[in-house]
């Protein structure tokens, strides 16, 4: 079975699109099905790797080292669909094979043009997501209906549904009902969304409306009448003060997968939907909260971090406490401020119960960072280094336990003479040159009774990278020797791939990026761990 389900938008962008799509594949899992995710994004980028987090938020890392849209994260979060360079589709792709295509003659001196050229090489590569495993196909188009960028998308959604034929092809589009003063919930917003919809040619089979409240039978009757869409095919998404990951369970109790299931010709069938359940039991059950300090730089802004933040609350639905995120922007830290005024127990809100200090890459704030690590390593307060985080770890062990104060990255001081995180060709001892990036999913083995092996209970790990500077080999014996573990390598041992304090309850740090496959459903073990022990300093202390 290969179903295709195109999930829009309309009326305003941020209304959870891609929150609900993910929904509706967790759901449809939940049926047995076996559920593929792909984002189609209008930018002309052809991927998010150039864009700064502060336009764009995270770059959303995949096994295959594609650097996509942060949206590829919900889906990660949500389903187990499989997400690899293909699975994140824009239109800076689309051109570029078109006109590729173009220049290596392959349309035999004919015009290239939008419709056919660009559609069709956007219907293909839609096409191509669907392998024999896949039963349905959940295509999410960036943007709202309107936007001139997402006019080939919705064409090529268009052609798709009617070449599909009925049942094999899906539109499910996502609006806004506003509530005006008064409290009366407003749907022209949605009538004129759905118009313009059928404008572009197609005709939505369900419609999810984002209202502050549920609507009511009489709401959703009017808005099936306008938009020809059927009664029991118009379902409310409402703001919650819960969690996002209830939205799957919100929507199981509408029946929306059961619509789905029907409008697609698939026989009804039993739905397993325990570990959400589950998870909203850790939700509601969870006691005290333990407050996380993140020191980063792009800390005004919650999307620049957004996997490791997410993986924060599972691994606090993990370890049975609310996480609070104190976000500190690292330049905050820098002398001649004392840390404690800022962690310590007398800082503005309370003390810090556990420190993390994610990927980054640039100078700005390197040394606020440094200073956090020598103060969560003095202070014996959990730490968690990701990537630069546990560079900055080395840094600080550098600096501070050998004595070395020039102890740097050579991203930061290239003229260092302790370039204890140099690239590759940097470090003489090694004569297999990489210099690029480190991109995606590689092997690391953990070191028996360390914090690592006893996360993941095993020694191989495979997790995804995004770096281009390494821990430096010539440095490997001062710092085994000085007692900084060296806990997680690369098979052949030729990298170091984790290290952690000796003599400290918790402080890990890892040169890859765990946050990218944690799950509500099923927390990353670092996190947990981290969370659990920051939990139990935070315990024995009250
Ligand atoms: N800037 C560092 C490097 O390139 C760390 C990158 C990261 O944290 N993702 O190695």
């Amino acid at each position: 079975m290969n179903k295709f389900i195109f999930v829009s938008g309309g009326v305003c962008s941020s209304l959870g699109k891609g929150v609900a799509a993910s929904s509706l594949g967790a759901l449809l899992e939940g049926r047995g099905l076996n559920v593929r995710m792909v984002k189609c994004d209008p930018y002309i980028n052809v991927d998010a790797g150039t864009m700064s987090p502060y336009q764009h938020g995270e770059v959303y890392v995949t096994d295959d080292g594609a650097e996509t849209d942060l949206d590829l994260g919900n889906y990660a979060r949500f389903t187990n669909s499989p997400l690899s360079r293909a699975n994140s589709i824009t239109t800076g792709q689309v051109y570029e094979a078109v006109i590729r295509k173009e220049r290596g003659g392959e349309y035999l001196g004919r015009c290239v043009q939008v419709i056919p050229h660009i559609t069709d090489e956007i219907k293909s590569r839609i096409t191509a997501i669907a392998d024999s495993d896949t039963d349905v196909v959940i295509v999410e188009i960036g943007g709202t209906v309107g936007d001139i960028e997402s006019v080939p998308f919705l064409e090529a959604a268009r052609q798709f549904i009617h070449e599909a034929g009925k049942g094999n092809a899906l539109s499910v589009h996502l609006t806004l009902i506003p509530e005006v003063a008064g409290g009366e919930l407003k749907t022209k917003p949605t009538q004129h969304s759905v118009k313009s919809m059928q404008e572009q040619g197609i005709q939505p089979d369900v419609l999810i409306c984002r209202a502050p409240v549920m609507l009511d039978e009489s709401t959703r009757k009017k808005i099936a009448l306008f938009t020809n869409v059927d009664p029991d095919a118009v379902f409310s998404s409402c703001d919650i003060n819960t969690t996002i990951y209830e939205i799957p369970l919100i929507f199981f109790e509408q029946k929306l997968d059961q619509v789905v299931l029907k409008k697609m010709g698939v026989e009804s069938r039993h739905a397993d939907l325990k570990p959400w359940y589950t998870m909203m039991e850790q939700f509601a059950s969870r006691k005290g909260a333990v407050r996380i300090g993140i020191v980063g730089k792009y800390m005004d802004l919650h999307d620049s971090y957004k996997s490791v933040y997410e993986a924060l609350f599972h691994a606090g639905l993990a370890g049975g406490v609310e996480v609070e995120l104190v976000k500190i922007d690292s330049a905050r830290i820098e002398e001649p401020e004392n840390p404690d005024n800022i962690l310590g127990p007398g800082a503005p809100g309370g003390g810090i119960d556990g420190i993390l200090v994610p990927g980054g890459f640039g100078h700005r704030g390197i040394e606020g960072m440094v200073t956090a690590s020598a103060w969560a390593r003095t202070h014996k307060v959990p730490y968690f280094g990701i990537c630069l985080g546990m560079q900055i770890m080395v840094i600080d062990w550098g600096r501070n336990i050998l004595g070395w104060e020039d102890a740097d990255s050579t991203e930061f001081n290239g003229n260092t003479e302790h370039p204890v995180i140099s690239l590759l060709e940097e470090q003489i001892e090694v004569t297999d040159l990489g210099g690029t990036m480190r991109l995606g999913k590689s092997e690391s083995v953990a070191e028996p009774g360390t914090h690592l092996f006893t996360a993941y209970r095993e020694e191989r790990i495979f997790e995804r990278h995004r770096h281009r500077y390494e821990f430096s080999n010539i440095y490997r014996k001062n710092m085994l020797n000085s007692g900084l573990r060296i806990s997680g390598l690369t098979p052949d041992g030729g990298l170091v791939e984790a290290v952690e304090w000796p003599d400290h309850p918790w402080g890990v740090g890892v040169q890859f990026h765990p946050e990218f496959k944690s799950k509500p459903t099923a927390a990353n073990p670092l996190f947990r761990d981290f969370i659990v022990a920051a939990r139990d300093r935070k315990r024995s202390q009250t």
